[in-house]
């Protein structure tokens, strides 16, 4: 609200419901307008692992909303470093949609905690506006998104866990479109279970052995991204069998067959916990809906499914996926701009 003095025999012209006049003494009048600024509009897409965030954020930025700018909401995302393990978005995957928090952060550093998150992306968030595009924010880690989003944010207050959690608020300081990515849990987990094989065959281990073997493991924060899954289920292998090596049968020494057992356990347990990971997520989307947040569904369970199902080909996925998350998502996105 601002507020402007002024003579009376200024003539001016102002609609007159956004003017309040108050006591006048001589001849100055002032007025008071209360200029209710309107809320920034952002866009949030939410979800567990491995639901699809990224390429939805992908697919509505480069085919329906080219002025998006993506700010990443995953905690262990915002770290540099571990990239596969972590699971970020490739540089040719995000297609030259900007991202900002992606791998920007110094994981040797204090953890990154929501208020640091609620700081820098709300600079982001004016960023992006200055620019007049669209903020994206795109990542599965709730307490992030939820301390950005409220307009009074405690630090010290816990809306998500232990035994009795502080209620959620519902007072917003952004005008905000979220958007959950769903898919049903015995479908997502065993996609998951998958995703964990395509990334160990895609480099994660080779990753993990340059960290633990570079001495990494030690100097980054172990509450930052000492915790991302994959990082203290492979500590003890590397314990007990530092640096190359995995035996893939044949003639096996006893050593061989040992490291043999101590990875497929430590894969055993990242599938375990990015699957536990996933359920906690969605616990988390729901706490937020049933305190009144408007949570937008998509449901993307029927292109998962054809996804794990071998004989249908990519086309089917392809298919399915556009129906049934992207086409929604636009309409919901556009219907929340035009408004
Ligand atoms: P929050 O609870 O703050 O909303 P979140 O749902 O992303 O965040 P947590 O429940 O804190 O995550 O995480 C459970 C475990 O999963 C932790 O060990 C966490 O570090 C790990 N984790 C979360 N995101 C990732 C990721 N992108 N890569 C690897 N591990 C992750």
């Amino acid at each position: 609200s601002s507020t402007w003095s002024l003579n009376h025999s200024n003539n001016i012209h102002m609609e007159p419901s956004t003017l309040t006049t108050t006591a006048t003494t001589t001849t100055t009048t002032t007025i008071t307008t209360t200029t209710r600024r309107r809320k920034r509009k952002i866009v949030i897409i939410m979800g567990p692992t491995g639901a699809g965030k990224s390429r939805l954020s992908i697919d509505l930025a480069t085919r329906f909303f080219h002025n998006a700018e993506i700010i990443n909401s995953d905690k262990m995302q915002v770290y540099s470093g571990l990239n596969i393990t972590t699971n970020k978005i490739t540089i040719e995957e995000q297609l030259n949609v900007p991202h900002h928090l992606l791998g920007t952060i110094d994981p040797t550093k204090p953890v990154f905690t929501p208020s640091d998150f609620r700081k820098l992306a709300s600079e982001y968030i004016s960023d992006i506006k200055l620019r007049r595009g669209l903020p994206l924010i795109v990542g599965g880690s709730n307490s992030l998104i939820y301390s950005l989003v409220t307009k009074r944010f405690d630090p010290k207050s816990d809306v998500f866990n232990g035994p009795d959690p502080d209620p959620v608020s519902t007072e917003l300081r952004y005008d905000c479109c979220f958007i959950w990515v769903d898919v049903c849990l015995p479908v997502l987990n065993k996609y998951l279970s998958k995703r964990v094989d395509e990334m160990l065959d895609s480099g994660m281990f080779e990753e993990l052995v340059e960290f633990f073997g570079s001495g990494e493991n030690n100097v980054i924060n172990k509450s930052g991204l000492g915790q991302a899954i994959g990082v203290p289920e492979f500590e003890t292998y590397f314990e007990k069998f530092p640096g190359f090596g995995r035996s893939d049968g044949g003639d096996e020494s006893e050593d061989d067959v040992g490291r043999s057992e101590a990875y497929d356990e430590a894969v055993r347990r990242i599938k375990d916990n990015t699957i536990q990971l996933a359920k906690k997520q969605v616990s988390k989307i729901l706490r937020l809906r049933d305190a009144g947040w408007d949570l937008r569904r998509v449901d993307a369970t029927e292109a998962f499914r054809a996804l794990m199902t071998s004989d249908s080909g990519g086309g089917r996925v392809a298919e399915l996926w556009e129906k049934q998350v992207v086409e929604p998502s636009m309409k919901i996105v556009k219907h929340f701009l035009d408004e």
